[in-house]
């Protein structure tokens, strides 16, 4: 009996397997074509950040949209890790990297002058040929380094520090900001931020979305928000769904807010409209 039942296990097993091989071979073999045609299957949407102090927008996050014509539409945080891994990465954040400045010129054009915030996966921030590629791109444009934020994830960058370091304070000699994205997940601490050229953490979502009625997660944010003041960083909360969350969160002094209360990330013509309309307008 014993047996039947772990062989079916064995068989469920490997069918989640392959299900899930064969969903990430369709996904490099797309992304791959994606990549190479010219069929708009990429896009970059925005969302904005506001700054709590003037309750007005002072950012906006880049986010990479992927419409595929085989797959439907695939999430973000599913391809990225798979591009990373098939030796992707660098071909899509080349397309990100192009696509953000030029808007950010565009941003500039029009008069705004918030910030645009990229990000970026560890394997990019090794990457010498990718980094001057976007200084080049900045200069191209006439735009200096600090109309952008960099924004890396707390665990990848703990995984691989020593290398990830240098190029980090190179680049900050160079003007760029770097902000640590989906702070809380990692195991770094602050201490440990204290040493990089870091000024802005973003608390992870997770905290945040039921902020208003989870005493943990608010015992959770108010240790980070004290313990970054202590060590001067500017803290960005993100997925701030409701007005309760964001009124905690300035009372207790985060510097930053994102999320669906404030707007869903937006395409470029719906962005320019909200920006018209909106009590969060510049
Ligand atoms: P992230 O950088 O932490 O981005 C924030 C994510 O939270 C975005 O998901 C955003 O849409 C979502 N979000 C914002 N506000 C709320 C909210 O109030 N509620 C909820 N439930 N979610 C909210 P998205 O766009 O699906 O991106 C997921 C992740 O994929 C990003 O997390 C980032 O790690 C990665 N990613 C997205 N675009 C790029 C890119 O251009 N390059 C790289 N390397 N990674 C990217
Ligand atoms: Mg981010
Ligand atoms: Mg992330
Ligand atoms: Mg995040």
């Amino acid at each position: 009996d014993e047996a039947i039942h772990s062989d079916k296990w064995c068989v469920r097993y490997r069918a989640e397997l392959e299900d899930k091989y064969n969903r990430r071979l369709a996904i490099t073999t797309e992304l791959k074509r994606a990549l190479a045609s010219q069929q708009n299957e990429l896009s970059m949407v925005y969302q904005p950040k506001i700054d709590l102090v003037t309750m007005k927008v002072c950012s906006m996050e880049a986010l990479i949209r992927w419409n595929s014509s085989a797959l439907g539409f695939v999430p973000p945080d599913e391809f990225i890790t798979i591009a990373e891994q098939a030796g992707l990465i660098e071909q899509v954040t080349s397309w990100v990297m192009k696509q953000t400045i030029s808007d950010l010129a565009y941003f500039r054009e029009k008069g705004y002058d918030f910030t645009v915030a990229m990000n970026l996966s560890t394997q990019d921030i090794q990457n010498k040929v990718l980094l001057s590629n976007l200084v080049s791109l900045l200069t191209e444009k006439g735009l200096s380094p600090d109309a952008l934020e960099l924004e890396i994830t707390e665990s990848d960058l703990v995984a691989d520090a020593s290398l990830a370091i240098e190029n980090l304070n190179e680049l900050t000699a160079r003007g760029f900001h770097f902000a640590i994205d989906d702070f809380g997940t990692g195991y770094s601490s602050l201490a440990y931020l204290k040493n990089l050229p870091v000024k802005t953490i973003k608390i992870d979502k997770s905290f945040i979305l039921s902020l208003a009625s989870d005493e943990n997660d608010q015992q959770i944010v108010h240790t980070v928000l004290s313990l970054a003041a202590v060590f001067n960083l500017k803290v960005v909360a993100e997925g701030v769904e409701d007005l309760a969350s964001l009124t905690i969160l300035k009372d207790w002094g985060c510097d930053v807010a994102q999320g669906y209360y404030i707007s869903r990330p937006l395409k470029l013509a719906d962005l320019e409209e909200w920006l018209q309309n909106t009590p969060f307008g510049e």
